[in-house]
């Protein structure tokens, strides 16, 4: 039956994908996979064999419209990514609406994410945030540090691992060094680690690593928060 299901695949730790995700890419009849090798791994490992195409940034219009064809035809499709919850920092808005607009039945099947494992992790408060998912590169990057500097309540802040010494430094420019902060790396993941205290301490200790590895999530406090 024509059905777009959006579905929540694990960050790291292949164990934390759901029964009702496994079930539903077994039933589909297609699978959309950000990197069909990436998601091959886990294929194997829970026995899903459907066919899939590639649907990721680059070709998100185009496969879009392939799609709506699917659908057209009475077929059901669920769209993955490479980890957690698609249409989260990742392909998956474009296809969404397409297929509401189309008349077409959309589900998600929950799982993990950064944002609210870093979140709920951080010890920091997780009432209400902000999610900012990456930060633009260059232009209109230095705006969205102040924003998040003059925030009152928490920021949640996707950043790869050698922007992440740029990134605390533009804060501690804007916020002081009082700020409170947590950054989560390698979240599931055998190298798990969550550091959290204040901006000056935080950015002295992670400046004088050697290298900075793996996957991040930085959640930064309002700037009224202390404790
Ligand atoms: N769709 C994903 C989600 O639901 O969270 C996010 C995909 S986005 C392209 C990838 C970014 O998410 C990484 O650069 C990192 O900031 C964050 N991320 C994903 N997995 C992570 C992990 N295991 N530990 C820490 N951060 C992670």
């Amino acid at each position: 039956m024509a059905h777009l299901f959006l579905i929540a695949t694990p960050i790291g730790n292949l164990d934390d994908i759901t029964q009702r995700a496994v079930e539903t890419l077994k039933q589909v009849d297609y699978i959309a996979c950000e990197d069909t090798r990436t998601s091959s791994v886990l294929f194997r490992r829970f026995g899903i064999d459907k066919p899939t195409f590639s649907f990721h940034l680059h070709n998100e219009h185009h496969k879009t419209e392939h799609m709506m064809n699917i659908l057209r035809g009475g077929q059901s499709i669920a769209i993955i990514s490479d980890a957690g919850m698609p249409g989260i920092s990742d392909p998956g808005f474009l296809a969404v609406r397409a297929a509401y607009q189309n008349g077409f039945t959309v589900s998600a099947i929950p799982g993990p994410d950064a944002i609210s494992t870093a979140l709920a992790a951080s010890g920091l408060p997780s009432d209400r945030f902000t999610f900012e998912g990456f930060l633009p590169p260059k232009k209109g990057r230095q705006t969205r540090v102040k924003l998040i500097a003059e925030s009152e309540i928490t920021t949640v802040v996707y950043e790869s691992p050698h922007k992440l010494i740029r990134f605390l430094e533009q804060l501690y420019e804007f916020a002081g060094g009082n700020r409170w902060v947590c950054i989560a790396r390698e979240l599931t993941k055998k190298f798990e680690e969550f550091d959290r205290g204040r901006l000056e301490r935080v950015l002295q200790e992670w400046k004088e690593r050697d290298s900075i590895k793996g996957e991040i999530v930085v959640i930064i406090a309002g700037k009224e928060y202390d404790e």
